[in-house]
């Protein structure tokens, strides 16, 4: 580690510091600016013309008109969606290099050591392992990719997303705040469209090669329209990080909440204590094994006959829970919570109360950004040895959620 590099304090382990983190320095976290961050945003919408067009989170959720709009300026109709995604704000400060050190830039991941030290490490072994045939340059460019970071509302995006699509349902997250030393001369000018050009996969050799330190994206998939970056790993000076099923600021539920939340449980053991009944269906041969696997293990045979109440509850649940939890958190935003927290509870035979209680201090990230911001930004900042290691296999690497994962 390099004690001398600009406002590091002499190497602490971090273990005196979180108790998770391995590997850092403490250092002083530069005076950042978090940008404002709500999850009630709208959209634009690009048209061939060149121009783009606001679109509600409700009209995109309805798809109205199947999904046509009409073009603001040229009168075109603009069938929207992901496709055509455009910069939400055209003045985006973010466009700016020289504005791009001063913002507090935002990550999740499931790794408590972002950007681990040994992340490369461990992607080139799992994909050797896992792809024996890939070739050498595939595995290293895979292994090396750039480091992403994004507003506030892209890194909370990208954990719904992972936890939908990624079997992350059940991971524990970790949201960074991240500071950046970027050379203004070396940040490409502009954006890339993340339609046109993938950015998921971009290497930082890559972006060596091509004289940058950084690459702007336009979002499509997270926070869409928004700008996110893909930076080397040298660039990050110094992060912050809180454990997002940790932070004790999720107040109880309230009484009425709590009635609901009792009514339900109720239910659900109603429902859970019937007497096993052989299903009304014909079973075929393997659901007739399966059901006999099933109750030698003492569970109920003929289950299946209750699973569209078993649905039902489960959707009355949610839906009163994201009635409490979910206010001002758009339409389009709040379908993909709803995925994300089904996706875990498909893999839990809990009950109702501990999904409530997961939902409620998942959805607060999303309707008090402010007081997660103000929360992790009080935490001990660090750097991680990984960005400023001289061996190339030192730096660390996190798989960038790739549309199309390897
Ligand atoms: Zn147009």
């Amino acid at each position: 580690m390099d004690a001398t590099i600009d406002g590091i304090t002499p190497a602490i382990r971090a273990d005196d510091v979180r108790g998770r983190i391995q590997h850092v320095t403490t250092a002083s976290m530069p005076a950042l600016t978090d940008r404002p961050a709500d999850f009630a945003y709208g959209y634009r919408m690009r048209c061939e013309c060149g121009g783009a067009s606001d679109l509600s989170a409700d009209d995109y959720a309805a798809e109205v008109d199947e999904a046509h709009m009409p073009c603001s300026p040229c009168g075109n109709r603009i069938h929207f969606g992901r496709a055509v995604i455009a910069l939400r704000d055209p003045a985006d400060p973010a466009l700016d290099n020289g504005q791009l050190n001063r913002f507090a830039w935002y990550h999740t991941s499931t790794s408590p050591d972002w950007p681990s030290p040994t992340y490369a490490q461990q992607q080139r072994q799992a994909l050797t392992r896992g792809i024996p045939s890939m070739r050498e340059e595939g595995v290293a460019r895979l292994s090396n990719l750039a480091l992403h970071v994004g507003t506030y509302e892209a890194a909370i995006e990208n954990m719904l997303r992972r936890m939908r699509n990624q079997s992350d349902a059940d991971s524990k997250f970790f949201l960074y705040r991240v500071a950046l030393d970027l050379d203004p001369q070396r940040v490409e000018a502009g954006y890339r469209d993340e339609n046109l050009q993938p950015a998921a996969q971009l290497s930082s050799a890559e972006l060596r090669e091509q004289g940058f330190q950084a690459v702007r994206y336009l979002n499509v998939y997270e926070s869409p329209g928004s700008l996110s970056l893909a930076v080397i790993p040298d660039a990050i000076t110094a992060v912050q990080v809180v454990d997002l099923d940790a932070h004790g600021l999720v107040p109880d539920h309230d009484a009425h909440m709590s009635r609901q939340l009792s009514a339900f449980q109720s239910d659900l053991d109603e429902l859970r204590s019937r007497p096993p009944t052989p299903t009304d269906r014909h079973m075929s041969v393997l659901e007739q094994l399966q059901a006999r696997v099933e109750a030698r293990r003492g569970k109920t045979v003929g289950v299946n006959r209750s699973g569209a109440e078993f649905g039902e509850l489960w959707k009355a649940v949610e839906s009163a829970l994201a009635e409490r939890y979910l206010l001002g958190v758009n339409a389009i935003v709040a379908r993909g919570f709803s995925s994300a927290v089904r996706a875990r509870r498909r893999h839990d035979d809990g009950d109702v109360w501990s999904f409530a209680d997961f939902y409620a201090t998942r959805a607060f990230v999303l309707t008090h950004p402010s007081q997660v911001v103000a929360w992790l930004s009080t935490q001990p900042a660090a750097v991680p040895s990984a960005s400023r290691t001289e061996d190339p296999m030192g730096r660390s690497q996190e798989i960038p959620i790739p549309p199309t994962a390897i």
